[in-house]
């Protein structure tokens, strides 16, 4: 006796399913990937268990992806033998969305709905990565049926998509899952959306699943062996008979199961073998992003610790770059065996956004996140990792600005907490930073750009730290710097305040805020003044400023004659220690 159970999908689960039902993206194919790509994974996670769980008993010889079609029903059905899922896993994994940025997805579509930009909102969509819920693009009803790995009863659900799911227990039901999509009747004539024609299959498979390390197989209809040449040659006497027996044997028809991927592992194969689509589908499928990557960086590393990296830089940032929970990067193989994803000891904390795969020769498949942190090799081979993205950067910054520029407007901001907690590679990161600059309104300034358009005689490294280009342009502190030339770097992030005081010098000059301590602008002609002239100037602003100190004497240290200002009657400024305002508001706004 099994009880059907009638549960209602989570609040955000259900716009993002209206959003699929009512399909907003126009590349329906993919919700095969999404599926083929959860098959794989379970896969991963079952050859993993049973190498490392020893109460688990489960045969692995034979995992692999299958593909079925029902024309007569209109059904495909993915079935893998994988890990499988608990009941509590089912409604926890399909009934909610637990990824972090959903609720600020929901918001920026429904702002780009509501603004009637279709094309905005099915680019969230492909940024988010849909995963399971791309089946109700193509589906007006899904139903799956799992049991996990070392459990006697399995799961099945089921939904329209539109709200509410049922969920029940099947008894013994065979490891894995299979997850059947019942075609959109309205979809049924459209030969582009076929997804029970053997050729279709065939060609999203190649398309976007060809690196898949199981083999994802389909039964498909092969002609019949043709009979053999002596059978012909009796048939000769009657001609209509030949005819007759020729028109039967290509009718005829075998069922063969055919394996559709080819499963190459793309990091072990030499680049100039590999197209780029391969690596884009690859990365695809390691970020959940839908679009392109940048850059695919490949290494290998030979002698005591043999391994082999592939990684991508995407081409823009997932949206929750800057939340604590944010998703990191590498996943970790062993001799081609998956071990774990977000490996966090294969790269620092600031290049969280790039994705790939590492795949070393030479560790334990039980190896803990704890326990790799600690490893030497495992060190050393994330120093290199850095080194060579931070090399590839600042390869597209000298040889291909406009992917450069993408790069840093996407990471920047990410790039530089390196400087925060990455002193050892604070030289490589300097090399690639860019800013804005008073010297050209339109493009950002490296600061070794920055550097050679220093003026004669000056020895320091001017910058601004502040909310916005505007606000910093007009500031009275510019003033001065503007009037003598001088150009300032506008830094806008919030980081910025921060990694300029801890690193403080590039190339051997001070980085000096316009907005902190005693600059000396002096030009030779400044120092020209005779010291009688100054004093002059002294005293006859002293009652002023004794009377300033008076009455500002809860607001500021100093009251004193400056030679920053050209127009400004007055400014504020800093002591060379106080932060400045901008950091003090990041403080204030941090509840500090
Ligand atoms: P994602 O793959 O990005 O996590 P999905 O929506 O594709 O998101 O899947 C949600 C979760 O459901 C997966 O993380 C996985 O835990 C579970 N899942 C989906 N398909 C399968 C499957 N075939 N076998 C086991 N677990 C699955
Ligand atoms: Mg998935």
């Amino acid at each position: 006796t099994t009880r059907v159970e009638t549960l209602e999908f989570q609040a955000e689960a259900r716009q993002l399913l209206r959003l699929m039902v009512h399909s907003i993206y126009s590349d329906k194919d993919v919700f095969l990937r999404e599926l083929i790509s959860n098959a794989s994974d379970a896969l991963d996670k079952l050859r993993l268990a049973s190498l490392t769980e020893q109460e688990l008993r489960v045969d692995t010889t034979d995992l692999h992806i299958d593909l079925e079609v029902d024309r007569d029903a209109r059904t495909l059905t993915v079935r893998d033998n994988g890990i499988g899922m608990s009941r509590e896993d089912v409604v926890n994994l399909i009934g909610t969305i637990a990824r972090s940025g959903t609720a600020e997805l929901l918001r920026s579509l429904s702002e780009a709905r509501a603004a009637g930009d279709t094309t905005a909102s099915a680019d969230l969509i492909g940024q988010f990565g849909v995963g399971f819920y791309a089946t109700f693009m193509v589906a007006d009803r899904v139903s799956l049926v799992t049991q996990r790995a070392g459990e006697r009863t399995g799961t099945r659900w089921e939904s329209d998509g539109e709200g509410s799911y049922t969920i029940e227990d099947v008894p013994d039901a065979p490891r894995g899952t299979a997850v059947t999509v019942h075609l959109k009747a309205e979809d049924a004539e459209d030969r582009l959306f076929d997804y029970t024609a053997d050729h279709k299959i065939r060609e999203i498979v190649k398309k976007y699943s060809d690196f898949i390390a199981w083999p994802i197989r389909m039964a498909v209809e092969r002609p019949a062996p043709l009979p053999d040449a002596d059978a012909d040659a009796d048939a000769d006497a009657d001609a209509d008979a030949d005819a007759d027996a020729a028109g039967e044997s290509v009718a005829a028809t075998t069922i063969e199961i055919e394996t559709l991927n080819s499963r190459k592992a793309l990091w072990a194969r030499p680049r100039d073998e590999v197209d780029q689509a391969e690596y884009n589908e690859l990365y695809r499928h390691l970020s959940h992003d839908w679009s392109d990557p940048l850059e695919v960086v490949q290494m290998k590393g030979e002698g005591t610790f043999e391994y082999e990296a592939l990684l991508f830089i995407p081409s823009r940032a997932p949206l929750d770059l800057y939340t604590r929970d944010a998703r990191r990067g590498v996943q970790l193989y062993v001799k081609r065996v998956f071990i774990m994803d977000d490996c966090e000891a294969l790269l620092p904390n600031y290049l969280r956004f790039v994705k790939g795969v590492v795949d070393a020769r030479d560790l334990s498949l039980n190896i803990s996140r704890e326990i790799l942190q600690q490893d030497r090799r495992i060190q050393q081979v994330r120093r290199r990792l850095v080194r060579k993205v931070l090399a590839t950067v600042r390869n597209l910054l000298e040889n291909e600005a406009e992917k450069y520029r993408t790069f840093w407007s996407e990471f920047g901001a990410a790039v530089k907490e390196g400087l925060l907690d990455a002193a050892e590679d604070s030289e490589a990161i300097l090399e690639i930073i860019s800013a804005a600059s008073t010297h050209d309104p339109e493009q950002t300034t490296t600061l070794r750009g920055y550097v050679e358009r220093m003026k004669e005689g000056q020895t320091e490294i001017y910058y601004m730290t502040g909310d916005s280009r505007a606000t910093i342009e007009n500031s009275p502190h510019m003033e001065a710097f503007a009037a003598r030339g001088y150009e300032v770097l506008i830094l806008t992030d919030p980081v910025d305040e921060v990694w300029v005081e801890r690193v403080g010098r590039f190339d051997d000059k001070v980085l000096q805020s316009v907005a902190k301590g005693q600059v000396d602008l002096d030009t030779e002609d400044d120092r020209k003044k005779t010291e009688a002239e100054r004093e002059q100037q002294r005293t006859d602003f002293a009652a002023l400023l004794t009377w300033m100190g008076e009455r500002l004497r809860d607001e500021v240290k100093e009251v004193r004659l400056s030679s920053r200002l050209t127009t400004s009657p007055a400014c504020v400024v800093g002591d060379t220690f106080d932060m400045t305002p901008a950091l003090e508001r990041m403080y204030r706004s941090m509840g500090q």
